[in-house]
């Protein structure tokens, strides 16, 4: 069967042509519950942080002008009038050559303007010795001065942890609104695929593509339904494909989707909906048998078995797609290198190479082709660190030229 391949570039063209790639809808959760979740609105604050002036040392909260002049040989001795604690609100206020005592984090009372540490102060009876002199503000945290009331906090979008959390908290929200996870339904094909934690039989294999694909669809922001592995059977495929696009908002398989005579996967896409079938073979080494299909308004991905190749197009086509549905976006990290050797391309398709990244001897980064750089091989994705793209046009990448590395994870 002769298919005439589409260039990656309408591929994704073609995808986003026939599919709405936005947050799928919005959801209020708990703080605790709302980690790698993205946030589906500014965040304002009601407040100001700290809500009160306070102190951040231990000590004597004090007018600072009656401490210029303090130091080790001429302490300055001033009268306490009281002491503020923590949780508490001063009633007392400071008149001149005053002091009250002060625990970190307890409300400056009025009057004064400056703490002094304990540890530069001596406390005798009803006075205290200071020794030394602090300027207006010392030691004091004004109110509003790490977050004012009204300012925008944490901004639509961002990928919440634990630093965006605290922030929440400090402004007192227990909840907040963030986008809906896509649902994305994981399932293997291939009579020889079968389940980690099973005996292995004879002329069979152990699942790969089903776990990193799973593993991928969380590091973009989705929630896998993994939903198994099923035969080569046009039936057994329909039937759980169509469980998959009921219970989930994206369907990615793989397997099956070669000209191989088990290769049926692309036929029953055509049977499920329109458009049906969109993308059906992509101009790209690895990865030539990718299908895509969109039933309704839901995206099938089928992609190749071989689990570098499943893997990367996962990362070209699909994780794209799942970031927008999560309300993500996509980044990209690259960074720049120099080929360490001449590299090949397959002619008239783009060809990726899986590379590590090394600096020589002269500190210069080097993108290295992986050995064993086969797409069958799933230590060709755990040794790489990314992979380079030779253009469609272009015959080999020759040693010493400046390349384009795209990371799988951060050097
Ligand atoms: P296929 O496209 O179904 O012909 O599969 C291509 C190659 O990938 C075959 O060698 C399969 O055994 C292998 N393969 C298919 N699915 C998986 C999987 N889930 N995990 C590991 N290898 C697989
Ligand atoms: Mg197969």
């Amino acid at each position: 069967m002769f298919r005439r391949l589409i260039t990656l570039e309408e591929a994704e063209g073609i995808i986003i042509k026939n599919l709405k790639v936005a947050p799928l809808g919005i959801e209020e959760v708990d703080i605790l519950e709302a980690c790698g979740r993205v946030l589906a609105v500014d965040v304002v604050s009601g407040i100001d942080v700290p809500p009160f002036n306070r102190s951040t040392v231990d000590g004597y909260a004090v007018r600072s002008e009656d401490t210029f002049g303090a130091d080790e040989n001429n302490p300055i001795r001033l009268r306490v009038c009281g002491a503020v604690s923590v949780g508490e609100v001063p009633k007392i206020s400071i008149g001149r050559g005053e002091a009250v005592e002060i625990m970190t984090g307890a409300p400056i009372p009025d009057g004064a303007d400056a703490v002094v540490m304990s540890e530069h102060a001596e406390r005798m009876d009803n006075e205290v010795y200071i020794y030394r002199a602090v300027t207006k503000y010392a030691n004091i945290m004004k109110a509003g001065s790490d977050i004012k009331r009204g300012e925008t906090v944490l901004t639509e979008g961002m990928v919440l942890g634990a630093r965006e959390i605290g922030a929440l908290a400090a402004i007192g929200l227990s909840k907040v609104k963030v986008y809906k996870v896509p649902r994305v339904a994981v399932l293997s094909t291939g009579a020889e695929v079968t389940e980690p934690g099973k005996p292995l039989e004879s002329g069979k294999i152990y699942d790969i593509n089903a776990y990193s694909l799973s593993v991928a669809v969380k590091e973009c922001g989705g929630n896998p339904i993994y939903l198994g592995v099923f035969p080569d059977d046009a039936l057994t495929i329909e039937k759980a494909l169509k469980k998959a696009l009921s219970d989930a908002d994206v369907v990615i398989t793989s397997g099956g989707v070669s000209v191989g005579p088990k290769d049926l996967i692309p036929r029953v896409l055509n049977t499920l909906g329109d458009p049906g079938v969109v993308v059906c073979g992509v101009a790209i080494k690895p990865g030539k048998p990718t299908t895509v299909a969109i039933i309704g308004d839901k995206p099938v991905f089928a992609l190749p078995g071989h689990p570098a190749s499943a893997l990367l197009v996962f990362y070209l086509l699909v994780r794209p797609i799942i970031m927008g549905l999560a309300g993500r976006k996509p980044k990209e990290e690259t960074i720049k290198a120099i080929a360490s050797t001449r590299m090949f391309s397959d002619k008239g398709r783009k060809t990726f190479v899986m590379v590590n990244v090394k600096k020589d001897e002269r500190g210069r980064l080097l993108a290295d082709p992986v050995s064993t750089g086969l797409s069958g091989a799933i230590t060709t994705l755990l040794k790489a660190d990314g992979f380079i793209e030779i253009p469609e046009n272009q015959q080999f990448i020759d040693v010493g030229e400046e390349v384009v590395v795209h990371l799988f994870r951060e050097l």
